[in-house]
Formats: structure tokens, sequence, C-alpha cells
């Protein structure tokens, strides 16, 4: 199905442009399964705040979802809730062109090509092609540069972690003129088990002082609030974009009392009831989230579509 687009989806680039100017950070949430899209725009709407809602390619594979499933499912939401806060739909963690196309062909305003495991020159190489293809049909995308790394392999396949280099992030902005780049500086995706969350300041500062490619932050479920509000209110520009995805899917599961994930079948399945018992605990994990984590609570009220 072909959207067109309501005047409050915007792209990446311009809702990050805002949350740098006035200092929060987008929550770039994963609902994970179509029917948790709801509630994300739910509490974005109650808390006249600013949303990301984004799903990666190994998200897709692993419940059974296609980016046209999950478009249509988004504009139909944004349409029946009576969406009016800004809003982006961005395609998470994806190395496969062909998915990239298919996301911007269902309406996608963002994107995300992840060739992160290459060296320098074919991560480059490969960002550019995707930004040449996207601009060109007016949709953002975000890169990633170092290695973050992964508790639950879920998002991403990479057990390595490699902090990004100020120099080399400064090089690759310019040569391939993404409008977004997901740095790694300690943050991990997945729960914290295995070791405590931290952020290395200096090293985001650095980044942002040689350039000013936004900057994002994956891994942001279970790192204190504290800590984050410090990345985002950087002096010259800090973090305006915060990947959540693990804090939805528990939030989710724990409202219905299971630990199993479920495919998106499964989840559609589900009885009214039990959909909304599972809504209304994404719905007040993303709130809070709003409120409490990225300062965007009332931030909606500075976009003029
Ligand atoms: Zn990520």
């Amino acid at each position: 199905m072909k959207h067109t687009k309501p005047g409050n989806v915007i792209t990446l680039k311009q809702a990050l442009e805002l949350a740098e100017q006035f200092e929060y950070a987008n929550g770039s949430f994963s609902p994970r399964y179509t029917p948790m899209i709801t509630p994300v725009l739910r509490a974005a709407e109650k808390a006249k705040s600013p949303a990301i809602v984004q799903i990666s390619h190994k998200e897709l594979l692993r419940y059974g979802i296609t980016p046209a499933e999950f478009a249509d499912e988004f504009y139909l939401r944004v349409r029946s809730e009576h969406i009016t806060v800004p809003v982006v739909l961005h395609l998470d963690h994806t190395k496969e062109l062909e998915t990239i196309a298919a996301a911007i062909e269902a309406g996608f305003t963002s994107v995300m090509i992840d060739a992160s495991e290459k060296n320098l020159e074919e991560n480059i190489a490969i960002s550019q092609e995707v930004v040449d293809y996207a601009h060109a049909r007016g949709v953002s995308v975000e890169a990633e540069l170092g290695m973050i790394g992964t508790t639950d392999f879920v998002e991403t396949d990479k057990d390595e972690e490699l902090y990004t280099d100020p120099q080399e992030a400064k090089y690759f902005a310019e040569q391939t003129r993404v409008d977004a780049l997901a740095v790694s500086c300690g943050t991990a995706h997945g729960v914290y088990m295995v070791r405590e969350p931290k952020i290395d300041y200096a090293r985001l500062q650095a980044i942002r002082a040689l350039n000013p490619v936004h900057l994002v932050l994956h891994g942001g479920s279970g790192v204190p609030a504290g800590m984050m509000a410090k990345a985002i209110t950087l002096p010259g520009g800090g973090v305006s974009k915060v990947n959540i995805a693990t804090d939805l899917e528990l939030a989710f599961l724990g409202a219905l009392g299971r630990e199993e994930r479920m495919t998106n079948e499964e989840c559609k399945a589900l009885s009214p009831e039990w959909l909304e018992k599972g809504r209304a605990g994404v719905e007040s994990t993303v709130a809070d989230k709003m409120v409490n984590f990225l300062g965007s609570k009332g931030k909606a009220v500075h976009f003029r579509a």
C-alpha cells in the first residue's frame, strides 16, 4: 500500500535537528510486535512528545513481519489514533540493501545502514550508496561507526565492542553525508547483566566537536536516567536519538506474565483483553522514558508542520 504521509510524519533529520536545538532526545522505540505500535504512539500523543517507531532487519525476520506490514500498521494507527505529535518511521540496523529499498517503498522516513563490521573504507562506500538512494527519495540515513556490543543478539549479532574514534567519525560523516551516526561509547544492546552500563562522555564530546552529524546512542534500555541526561545535554550538542528496544518487550511480556517471546502472528492472535493489557504495559514504559529519561515530554510544541 502506498501511503500519503500526514504532515506530522517527518524524517529523522528533521526530528534530530529539533531535539538538538531544544536539548532532548527522541526515543527510538522498537515495538517489535505490530500491535505494540499503538501504545508507543498513544504515549507520545499524551506526553506531547516526538517519537520514533523503529524495527530492525533481524527483528523483522525473528518476529515474522515485512516492512510493508509494519508501515501499514504505523500509518493506520497514526490516523486512527489521531496522532498529531511529530513521528518518524525508522528502519533500525540493516545490512541488506533490498530490505532498505523495501522499507523506503513502504513509507519509512528513515533507514539505518549498519556496515560497521566492515573496514572504514568499505563502511563508507556502502553507507554512501544508501545515502544516495535514500536522500533521492527524501529519506534520512543513520549509519554506525565503531561497534556497539550486544548481550541478547536480537537487534544485532555482534558480540564485539569497539569504541568510535572521533577523527574517524569526522572523516566518515564528511565522506558519507549521513544524517545521524550511531556511536559506540559504552552502551550495549540487550539487558545489562554481564556488566554495568557506562557512557564515555569525553569521547562523545570529542566526536561532536569535530563534526555536526547528529549522535545516536543504542542500547538505551537499562541505562540510568541521570547518565542519559548528561549525554543528551552535553555542551556543543549531545545525543539526540536513543534506541530503546529491550525494555518495551519486557514491559509487554511482563504485563502478560510470560517470559518467552512470541511471533507477530501469535501476538495478533491474543484476545482483545490480553492485547490491551500488553499495550498498557508498553504505553506506561514509553511514557516513563519520555518523562524521566529523554526529556522529550512537551517538546512536540516546537514542531511546525
Ligand atoms: Zn542498535
